[in-house]
C-alpha cells in the first residue's frame, strides 16, 4: 500500500483518487478551492459533456496536440470505459449529436458527486489547501509543502489543470512546480476561445446568433480553408464566439494571421440562391431590397450585407441589377471578416501547451527525470477539440497513473 498525494481535486485528480484508492492505496487530495470539481461543474454549460462515443483512433484525430502521447492511456481506458465507470456509479448517461455523452439528468453535479462520493467511500482524504511546492530529494518526489507545513508520501500526482477560467482554481500552479523542478513546459496559449474581429460592424451585430451557417477559417492570403464546419456562432462586442468559433480557434497558430468567411446559406448553392432571391423579388417588386431580404437573412445582418455588396438598402427591388444580385449572392455565400486574434487565456475553454510530454512516460504518466512524480490532465501539453475529448484525456491519464500502484 502506497501513500499518494494528489494536487488538485478536478476532473483528473478526482478520477485518479478513485482509481488509486480502488487499489487499496492511502490517498490524500489537496484542493485549493472550497469545493471539489469547480471547473467540472461548469463543463458543457453545466451539463458536462464527459466523453465522446468514439474509438481510440477517432479520439486521437480530435487531439491536435501530441495525439500519439495519448495512445497507451486511451487504450487502457477509452470512452466506453468512462461510460461504464459512471454507469456503475449509478449515473445514467445519454448520447447526443456528434456522439457527445452527457448525464441523463443534464446536471454536471451528478458527475462530480459520483466521483466525490466514491472517493469518500474508498477512504480518500480531502484537504482544502493550496500546495505551494513539491518536495523532491535525490530525484524522487517525497511530498508537498503548504507554506511551512510539510506532508510526506510515496508519490505525488500533479492534477492542477491548465490556466484558463482561473476562478475555478486552475491558475497554472502545475507549470510553476515543473519549472521549479527543471521539468520543461511548452508555451501556454489559449485554445477553444472566442475571437476578436477587426471590422467595427461586429459591435452593431452584438447578440446576433447565427444557426446553420458554415464558418470557414483561412490563413490571410490563402484560399484553402484550414477549418470549415456547419453550426452555430454569435456576435459579441469584441468579435465572435459560439461553438463554431471556439472550434475554429483550435486551428489557429499564434504567429499566423487569419480571416473568416461565413456561408450564410450553406444549403443553397449560388444557382439555387439566385432563384430563391428572384422569387422573393418577384413577390415584392415595389419594396426596398432591405425589406425584401428579411425572409432570407436575420434583419440585423441585412444593412451590413448590403453595405458589403455596395447596394443602397433603400433601393427598390425592381431597380436591382443583375450585377447587384451577383454581388449579393457572393456576400451571402462568403461574408468576410478579418481576425485580430484569440481572446485571452482567462476566457479559453482549454489551455494549449504545458508539461512537455517528452518528459513523461506515456504509459504511467511518471516524470522521467523525477521518480514518483506524475502529471495528469490538462496540465500536460495535450489538448483536444470540443466534444467531450478533453475530459476523456483527463480520465484516461488519471487511470494510467493508478496502474503503477
Ligand atoms: C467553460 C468550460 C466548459 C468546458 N466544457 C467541457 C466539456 O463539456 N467537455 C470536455 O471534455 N471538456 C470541457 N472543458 C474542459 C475541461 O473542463 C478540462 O479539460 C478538465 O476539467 C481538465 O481537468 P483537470 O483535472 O486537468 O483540471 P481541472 O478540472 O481544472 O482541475 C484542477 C484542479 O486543481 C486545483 N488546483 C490548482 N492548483 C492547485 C494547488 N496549488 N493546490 C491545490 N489545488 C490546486 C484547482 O482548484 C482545480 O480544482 C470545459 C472547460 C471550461 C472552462
Amino acid at each position: 500500500m502506497a501513500r499518494i498525494i494528489i494536487v488538485g481535486g478536478g476532473a483528473s485528480g478526482l478520477m485518479a483518487a478513485v482509481r488509486c484508492a480502488e487499489r487499496d492505496n492511502e490517498v490524500i487530495v489537496f484542493e485549493r478551492e472550497k469545493i471539489l470539481g469547480k471547473k467540472l461543474l461548469i463543463t458543457g454549460k453545466g451539463r458536462c459533456n464527459l466523453t465522446n462515443v468514439s474509438d481510440v483512433d477517432e479520439i486521437m484525430s480530435n487531439i491536435p496536440r501530441n495525439p500519439r502521447f495519448m495512445y497507451s492511456s486511451l487504450n487502457a481506458f477509452n470512452a466506453k470505459d468512462t461510460m461504464d465507470f459512471f454507469n456503475d456509479l449509478g449515473v445514467s448517461l445519454k448520447t447526443e449529436r456528434g456522439k457527445r455523452v452527457f448525464p441523463k439528468s443534464d446536471r454536471s453535479s451528478d458527475i462530480v458527486d459520483a466521483l466525490v462520493n466514491r472517493a469518500k467511500i474508498l477512504g480518500v482524504k480531502f484537504i482544502f489547501e493550496r500546495v505551494s511546492e513539491i518536495i523532491v530529494e535525490d530525484h524522487k518526489a517525497k511530498g508537498v509543502k503548504i507554506g511551512e507545513k510539510e506532508y510526506f508520501s510515496d508519490a505525488v500526482i500533479v492534477a492542477t489543470g491548465g490556466k484558463s477560467y482561473p476562478k475555478t482554481g486552475s491558475t497554472g500552479d502545475g507549470y510553476r512546480f515543473a519549472e521549479m523542478l527543471g521539468v520543461s513546459v511548452t508555451p501556454i496559449t489559449p485554445s477553444l476561445v472566442p475571437v476578436e474581429i477587426k471590422e467595427s460592424f461586429v459591435k452593431e451585430l452584438m447578440g446576433l446568433s447565427l444557426r446553420n451557417v458554415t464558418l470557414k477559417l483561412f490563413k490571410t492570403n490563402s484560399i484553402k480553408p484550414v477549418f470549415e464546419e456547419l453550426g452555430e456562432m454569435l456576435f459579441t462586442h469584441f468579435g465572435v464566439s459560439g461553438p463554431l468559433v471556439l472550434s475554429s480557434s483550435a486551428h489557429m497558430k499564434e504567429d499566423t494571421s487569419y480571416r473568416y468567411e461565413i456561408d450564410l446559406k450553406p444549403g443553397l448553392d449560388e444557382d439555387k440562391l439566385d432563384k430563391r432571391i428572384l422569387r422573393d423579388f418577384s413577390m415584392n417588386t415595389n419594396r426596398t431590397i432591405a425589406n425584401t431580404l428579411t425572409k432570407l437573412l436575420p434583419s440585423s445582418l441585412i444593412p451590413q450585407v448590403l453595405k458589403m455588396c455596395g447596394i443602397n438598402k433603400d433601393k427598390k427591388v425592381n431597380l436591382i441589377t443583375r450585377e447587384d444580385r451577383k454581388a449579393l449572392i457572393k456576400t451571402v455565400k462568403a461574408f468576410k471578416m478579418s481576425i485580430i486574434g484569440k481572446r485571452p487565456i482567462d476566457e479559453a475553454i482549454i489551455t494549449r501547451g504545458g508539461i512537455n510530454v517528452k518528459e513523461i512516460d506515456p504509459k504511467t504518466m511518471e516524470c522521467k527525470k523525477i521518480n514518483s512524480l506524475y502529471f495528469i490532465g490538462e496540465v500536460l501539453d495535450v489538448d483536444a477539440y470540443t466534444g467531450g475529448f478533453n475530459l476523456q484525456i483527463a480520465f484516461s491519464t488519471a487511470n494510467s497513473v493508478s496502474l503503477n500502484f
